[in-house]
Formats: C-alpha cells, sequence, structure tokens
C-alpha cells in the first residue's frame, strides 16, 4: 500500500505553505484524476492537499469587460454558466465536449489544466515512459501511437494533453492567476503548458508549491463566430483524436481578429500564431487564404506512422472549423 498524509487546506495560503512543506505532495481538487492515477499507482504521492473547501468557485465580471474563473468552478458550472454560453460559446462547447455529465459535475477548472496524458503507457507501470519514470525511455515511440502527438513532439515522449477546455482557452487567450510562496502572479495561458523536450515529466511552469486560483477570460469571446469542433473515436466519453477552437471577430466582411488552437496534436494546446496573423485583414470569404492557413499549420507535422492520418485530419478539420465559425451568427447577449 502506498502510505500519504491528508490535509485540508484552510485558505489559499494555507494550501501553499502545506505544498511547501512537504516534498511530493499534490493538491486534490475534483480527484476525477487524480484519484484514478493513485489507483492505478501512476502517481504516488506522500501528502494529499485537499483544496475542495477554499472560497475559488464564483466567476465574476472582470472591470475590463472579461470574466475571472474561480479555480474550483466546475467543468458543469462553467459550461452552463449564462455568460459563458452567450459570449464565449467556444468555451462553453469544448467543456460540454469532454467526459460525461457526471465527471464534469465533480471535475474543477484547475484540474481540469493540470490532467494529466492519456497516453496507455503513462497508464501502465509495466512499460517504459520516461514521463512516469524520467530515464527507462517511451514506449509510445514504436509502439501504439494513433492518439500521440504530431507537433511539438521529442525523442523522449510523443504524449499529448487530453484537455478539451485548454484548446478553447488557448483560444481565447487566457490568463491564469497562480499563488505561491512569492506571492501571486499572473502568467498568459499559452505560457503554462510545456513541450516535452528531455524532460516530459515536467508540464508546465508551475513551481511545484503553485496553486491556480483563477482564470481569466479577455472581453473578446468571438460570440459571433466560433466553433470547438472535436474529432474522436466515438462521439461520446472519448477524447480528441484532432479538436479545434476557433474564434474569428468579423467586421464588414474582414477578418478583423482571430484565435485558433488545435488539441490532441501536441503535448499543450498547439497554436501557430505567425500563419494565424497572415488571416488578419483578409476577407470572411476568403477561402483560399483560409486552406493557405490550414496548410501552414500542418506543414510543421512530425507523424510516426500510426498518426499521420492527423495531418489531413487537422488539415480538414481546421477549413471546417473556419466554415462552421463563419456561418453562425452567435447573439452577444450577457
Ligand atoms: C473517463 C474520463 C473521461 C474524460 N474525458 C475527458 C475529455 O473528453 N476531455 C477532457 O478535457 N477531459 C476529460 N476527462 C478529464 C477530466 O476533465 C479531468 O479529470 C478533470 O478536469 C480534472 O479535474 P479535477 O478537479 O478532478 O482534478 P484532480 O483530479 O483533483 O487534479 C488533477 C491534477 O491537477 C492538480 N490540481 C487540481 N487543481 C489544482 C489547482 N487549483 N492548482 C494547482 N494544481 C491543481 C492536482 O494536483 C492533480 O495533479 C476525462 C476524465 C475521465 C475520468
Ligand atoms: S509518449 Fe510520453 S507518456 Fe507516452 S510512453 Fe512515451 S514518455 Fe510516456
Amino acid at each position: 500500500m502506498n502510505r500519504f498524509s491528508y490535509e485540508r487546506a484552510k485558505s489559499v495560503a494555507d494550501a501553499v505553505r502545506l505544498h511547501a512543506a512537504t516534498p511530493g505532495a499534490v493538491f486534490l481538487a475534483g480527484g476525477t484524476n487524480l484519484v484514478d492515477l493513485m489507483r492505478e499507482n501512476v502517481m504516488r504521492p506522500a501528502a494529499i492537499i485537499d483544496i475542495t473547501r477554499l472560497p475559488l468557485r464564483d466567476i465574476e465580471q472582470t472591470q475590463d469587460g472579461g470574466l475571472r474563473i474561480g479555480s474550483l468552478v466546475t467543468n458543469s458550472a462553467l459550461a452552463w454558466d449564462a455568460r459563458v454560453s452567450a459570449r464565449y460559446p467556444l468555451l462553453a462547447q469544448a467543456l460540454l465536449a469532454g467526459a460525461s455529465a457526471q465527471i464534469r459535475n465533480a471535475a474543477t477548472v484547475g484540474g481540469n489544466l493540470l490532467q494529466r496524458t492519456r497516453c496507455l503507457y503513462f497508464y501502465d507501470p509495466a512499460t517504459c515512459c520516461n514521463k512516469r519514470a524520467p530515464g527507462s525511455g517511451c514506449a509510445a515511440l514504436d509502439g501504439v501511437n494513433r492518439m500521440h502527438a504530431i507537433f511539438g513532439a521529442s525523442e523522449h515522449c510523443i504524449a499529448t494533453h487530453p484537455s478539451d477546455m485548454c484548446v478553447a482557452l488557448e483560444a481565447l487567450d487566457a490568463t491564469l492567476h497562480v499563488a505561491g510562496r512569492r506571492g501571486t502572479r499572473t502568467l498568459p495561458f499559452d505560457s503554462l503548458h510545456r513541450l516535452p523536450g528531455r524532460t516530459p515529466h515536467r508540464e508546465t511552469t508551475l513551481a511545484d508549491e503553485e496553486l491556480i486560483t483563477a482564470i481569466e477570460l479577455p472581453r473578446e469571446g468571438y460570440a459571433r463566430h466560433s466553433t470547438y469542433l472535436k474529432l474522436r473515436d466515438r462521439q461520446s466519453y472519448a477524447f480528441a483524436l484532432v479538436s479545434v477552437a476557433l474564434g474569428v471577430r468579423v467586421e464588414d466582411g474582414v477578418m478583423r481578429a482571430l484565435g485558433c488552437a488545435l488539441g490532441g496534436v501536441a503535448h499543450k494546446p498547439w497554436r501557430n500564431g505567425e500563419a494565424q496573423a497572415l488571416l488578419i485583414g483578409r476577407a470572411a470569404d476568403d477561402t483560399r487564404a483560409i486552406a493557405r492557413y490550414a496548410d501552414a499549420v500542418v506543414a510543421q507535422a512530425d507523424p510516426r506512422p500510426g498518426n499521420a492520418f492527423k495531418v489531413d485530419l487537422a488539415r480538414r478539420a481546421i477549413v471546417r472549423a473556419f466554415e462552421v465559425a463563419l456561418a453562425s451568427n452567435g447573439e452577444e447577449s450577457a
């Protein structure tokens, strides 16, 4: 049996202090990922710091017209919040495309950001996995790699990040609020997750004891023209093979701003900012420019034999997402 201590944090500062005081500690939120990993002997924390009683369950309007979402807001509560469905429909769609209703009721947004990969070798302690056991190798390189990364991988790990919500947050240019030993700080969502490089076990840029306290959405939610397209083996209860979160602001028929991110294809939500910038100022019906953009994104792909199909799937998914988003005309009401 793997022994661990359990403490319930009384405040954000208490949570950070308890975590910092115990090497090998982890925070417990909804437990839908952490507890599974403990049961499978993949994670063996020395201490559990329960954060579920912290006052981080509010969704509030920010002064500059955005939304601040406490990290303990559940995936369901966020998806069904009227402000989110009206102003950030691609985020609501991404949340509702994930897991099942029961899991979304327990899962928190902080835990969703830090959920671990679904690489089957990571979950199997009998196999080599640099992420689970650094230096042991990567069984997926020459194994079953149908679900794995086509962008930004390394010879040490080709896992993908499984979250749907994170893909939407990347497209929306969200910001994170965190608290740690040195106080509080904010960071752009894009800088949270790392690519695997030589250290795939280091998945984020957070310090060990840093607690995510909130996610902040900017005012721009692309309510009128957006979509979350998730392609998977089954239509429910399955992780993405490829997903696309897309929001476009169109004025007088011209694309004036956009956010486009891919899921299921890299160790983090994947975005090609340079290619995306070339679409700004283009007519919204310029299908050739959109096709060129999709080609530019997938030109960076470096697939394995088992997942080469994802390259064309990603290209087509991007084009389809633009068709759907530009045909939609969601009314921003909140
Ligand atoms: C069967 C199944 C299917 C699923 N399908 C999908 C899917 O299709 N799409 C999808 O996106 N997700 C899916 N999920 C994953 C699910 O969304 C995550 O398990 C969930 O969001 C994790 O949230 P939690 O609150 O339960 O986190 P926990 O399990 O409590 O924690 C997860 C990790 O985050 C850390 N953590 C939690 N909160 C904080 C915080 N505030 N600050 C710092 N660290 C923190 C924990 O220490 C732990 O390492 C699925 C899960 C299951 C079990
Ligand atoms: S892809 Fe990453 S998570 Fe999967 S076996 Fe290789 S090192 Fe482990």
